[in-house]
């Protein structure tokens, strides 16, 4: 179980199962949206994955042709990540989640697996 919220408290998640993949992508989009040398996002199932609350809150930006950015639009936390091309998955945003144990980055960054600006 993964449980996450962003900064201001309105969108809470939770996903119950696990992460299947994890990674720190280092892309430009991601280094800007997230003011940060890099963005850290967690695979998980998108059918394990549910809003507790704040989804009146959520806004959605396309940063490219098959990703869609999800952000609370009152606190501007990054949410998660929805790629068109994997509609089974969504990428978290892992610096929100709570009781996280143990990952481990995978060797390939997402930008070098999906092609996004690096
Ligand atoms: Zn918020
Ligand atoms: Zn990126």
């Amino acid at each position: 179980m993964i449980k996450g919220r962003c900064e201001c408290g309105s969108v809470q998640y939770e996903v119950d199962g696990g992460i299947n993949d994890f990674s720190h992508c280092h892309c430009s989009q991601c280094r800007r949206l997230h003011g940060a040398a890099f963005a850290s996002f967690g695979g998980v199932v998108r059918n394990e994955f549910s809003y507790l609350s704040g989804e009146p809150d959520l806004t959605r930006y396309a940063s490219s042709d098959d990703h869609i950015r999800v952000f609370c639009r009152i606190c501007g936390s990054n949410i998660l990540v929805e790629l068109d091309l994997e509609p089974e998955a969504l990428y978290l945003a892992m610096g929100h989640a709570r009781a996280l144990t143990i990952v481990t980055a995978t060797l390939l960054a997402l930008w070098f697996l999906t092609g996004l600006p690096n």
